[in-house]
């Protein structure tokens, strides 16, 4: 199991940005360099928190509604959610999710032999496949050690 980290690079970014014509502000500059410099699978409200220390006018919908606009042009995944609320992810390369039941942490990890798991056939007739992602739920170190104290 190894440790991923495949983030789009901010001239990544930028360009995008060009390519579907959408505008570089300030704002939308910050809201991404502070997702991808968490490395973990915040919510709109954790960055908002973040970004507003900067900009203080902005507002938590701007924020939620320019990480779904990042999320539509691919240069941020919007994570599978186990309840609550809404999750993104800056890692758009192909991975897999460990997620904790207890604290909620989303840890991501890569594993050739996951990529290569083979698809259902029955859903080969029926949908077009174009990606996979194994989650495998349980305790991260944090809580079983906790747990065991
Ligand atoms: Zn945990
Ligand atoms: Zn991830």
């Amino acid at each position: 199991m190894q440790k991923a980290a495949h983030q789009a690079t901010i001239q990544t970014f930028l360009q995008t940005c060009r390519n579907h014509r959408l505008k570089i502000t300030p704002q939308r500059v910050a809201i991404f360099k502070k997702l991808t410099g968490l490395g973990t699978h915040p919510t709109a409200d954790e960055v908002y928190q973040m970004v507003k220390k900067d900009f203080s006018n902005i507002s938590l919908d701007t924020v939620n509604r320019t990480l779904l606009t990042f999320a539509e042009i691919g240069v941020v995944d919007v994570v599978e959610t186990f309840g609550g609320a809404k999750r993104f992810d800056p890692d758009v390369s192909n991975h897999h999710h460990f997620y904790c039941i207890q604290c909620g942490e989303i840890i991501d990890f890569k594993d050739p032999s996951y990529d290569d798991l083979s698809d259902p056939e029955n859903l080969q007739h029926q949908f077009q496949i174009i990606s996979k992602r194994v989650i495998l739920k349980g305790f991260c170190n944090a809580c079983l050690n906790h747990k065991s104290n």
